[in-house]
């Protein structure tokens, strides 16, 4: 195993920039078009080779194939591709970038933390840049030095299926917690345990009309620049590397090709000297060289159309179509970034950190961010917290024995799946750890143990992730309520006269009025990631309720017939509990 050295504290900017500047000026324009294309590894030779032959500026991650079977091979991996970039001519090494958007979740084995949305719950903004801070020290020990994340949307509407990538309805709660992401990620960013972070997706994204992925944003500029961008303007200060431009548009204008918000407002208005990125095949799906004119620095996943890329820019840049100071400005800001993360002294994934993947103290913290983000909405008569000594308490319901399940979309797979994955804690372990009585498994609600004590119902979402957990969409797979089987699970155990704890765990409120009504106590868990044990400390008092909503909670599905969700955007729709609700013991 090839041991790094440490990489130097950040230089100078002024040093920085002159090294930029020289640089630049001994590219040629293939070189300069290479910086800027973004690809995905496969396994063949082939494309590795484009690596050098074509100059090529990142390496994404995403759906396979497995860059090793370990850390350790994944590292090799990226060392290998990392040693095509440098036998070019200037070599300019890669950047690698993967979303980890709850811990470096595209590895089995890491450590999961909640999505956003339950970061949003814990309101606190040390804890979740500790989360960032882990994320990006597992995310470096896998070989990458750029995640695609923190997700600043604000999310108005619950169809949306990305409602739980984004901390919270509350633009100001957004600016609080972005900051602390971003400050997490790239603590000093030329050491060799942090990562350039990217603040997606710019701008709209949870805003789309009906809660469209990729939809249209028919806010006004006024509303978009009150409620939307100050959340940008503080990772931009807190000097976050890149922007992710958004799949949707903003009242007709592609997000990609909105030359406003992306040169004049981000980047002269806000002073963002960082790269711009498009969302995935960004080029092709949306204007080609017209987004490099608008502003748009790196082409995320260009590898199937690296020709359309690579020669259309080409061909733009030499009839005058893209001006030269254009492409030269993308490159520069795709150097600066690279010569910050401290890449040309030390290309190389560190192998110590390996060991350091999932790690207990890494544990210990999203289990800490797990018992931080569980809402109480109900407590009747106190039954919360559970006596450990309690005789005979049933766990109901498939969520509680799946850590796949507990963890969402985004985890492992794109879409998350109903999977047991290496090192992670069920709900159901933590409850058998704790109780002293005796611990029953009925996982479809059909057990007669009418002399239990207590019942745990586990309801909720199976994983999505974007498209996919859309409501109303194309795919429509999704509702605004639970599941006829999961209202059952509750009316079964209520209906033996069973003292029931509800925990929900979803990416979204969902509407529950009728089993909130149905149960004696009532919990929104979100989406906990790994560390399932958390829930069990809470129920059984070890410690107390914190989280508070980071969203308001919709009382009808009728709520939902306007173009915005109940909870933020109609005044005249009234919740079932408002934003910051959260009950203790
Ligand atoms: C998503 C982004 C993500 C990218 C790369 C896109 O489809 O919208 O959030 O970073 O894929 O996986």
């Amino acid at each position: 195993m090839c041991k790094s050295t440490p990489r130097q504290v950040i230089e100078p900017a002024v040093i920085i920039e002159q090294k930029v500047d020289s640089l630049l000026a001994l590219m040629t324009l293939e070189e300069k078009i290479g910086q800027m294309s973004q690809v995905r590894h496969f396994d063949d030779i082939e494309s590795d080779n484009d690596i050098a032959s074509k100059f090529i500026g990142s390496i994404i991650h995403t759906l396979g194939p497995f860059p090793g079977k370990d850390a350790a091979g994944w590292q090799a991996r990226f060392r290998a591709l990392q040693n095509k970039a440098l036998s070019t001519r200037l070599g300019i090494p890669l950047l690698f970038g993967v979303d980890a958007v709850h811990g470096q979740n595209t590895f089995e084995g890491a450590t999961i933390f909640p999505h956003n949305i339950g970061l949003g719950a814990t309101r606190n903004a040390v804890l979740v840049e500790e989360i960032a801070t882990i994320t990006a020290l597992e995310a470096q020990a896998t070989g990458f030095n750029w995640v695609f994340s923190p997700c600043i949307a604000i999310p108005y509407n619950e169809k949306w299926g990305r409602v739980y990538e984004a901390f919270s309805e509350s633009t100001e709660l957004t600016s609080e917690l972005t900051k602390a992401s971003v400050r997490g990620h790239q603590g000093i960013l030329s050491e060799s345990n942090t990562v350039m972070a990217t603040a997606k997706h710019y701008v709209g994204d949870g805003s789309t009309d009906f809660g469209v992925e990729g939809g249209d944003t028919s806010l006004s500029m006024t509303e978009v620049s009150k409620k939307l961008l100050p959340p940008y303007r503080d990772a931009v200060n807190e000097g976050i590397g890149a922007v992710m431009v958004s799949f949707n548009s903003l009242s007709g204008l592609s997000m990609h090709a909105h030359k406003q918000l992306i040169t004049d407002t981000l980047k002269a208005g806000m002073g963002f000297d960082g790269m711009v990125i498009t969302d995935w095949k960004g080029y092709s799906r949306f204007g080609r060289n017209e987004i490099v004119n608008a502003g748009v620095d790196m082409f995320m996943a260009v590898d199937k159309d690296l020709d359309v890329f690579q020669k259309g820019l080409k061909v733009g840049v030499l009839n005058d179509t893209v001006p030269i100071e254009r492409v030269d400005d993308a490159v520069r800001r795709i150097l600066r970034q690279k010569y910050r993360l401290g890449l040309f002294k030390n290309p190389y994934p560190d192998s110590t950190l390996i060991p350091k993947i999932g790690i207990t103290a890494h544990r210990d913290k999203a289990r800490q961010a797990v018992r931080e983000s569980l809402v109480l909405l109900k407590n009747e008569n106190n039954v919360l917290p559970i006596d450990k000594n309690v005789k005979k308490i049933v766990v109901v319901g498939e969520h509680a024995n799946n850590s796949g399940l507990q963890s969402g979309g985004w985890t492992i797979s794109w879409q998350g799946a109903a999977e047991n994955y290496t090192g992670a804690t069920t709900i159901l372990e933590g409850i058998q750890n704790l109780a002293k009585g005796e611990v029953i498994y009925d996982p479809d609600a059909t057990g007669n143990h009418t002399d239990a004590d207590i019942a745990i119902i586990l309801v909720g979402e199976t994983p999505y992730a974007e498209l996919f957990g859309d409501i109303g969409g194309e795919i429509d797979k999704y509702q605004l309520t639970l599941t006829e089987q999961h209202q059952k699970y509750i009316e079964a155990y209520a209906n033996k006269g069973i003292k029931t704890v509800v925990i929900l765990i979803s990416g979204r409120p969902l509407v529950t009025t009728k089993q909130i009504e149905q149960s004696q106590a009532f919990v929104a868990a979100w989406l906990p990631g790994s560390e399932g044990d958390g829930i069990a400390e809470v129920l059984f008092g070890d410690y107390n309720f914190k989280g508070k909503l980071p969203h308001s909670w919709p009382k009808s599905v009728d709520d939902f017939k306007g173009k915005y969700g109940p909870n933020f955007w109609d005044k005249s729709i009234v919740p079932l509990y408002e934003f910051g609700y959260g009950l203790n013991y």
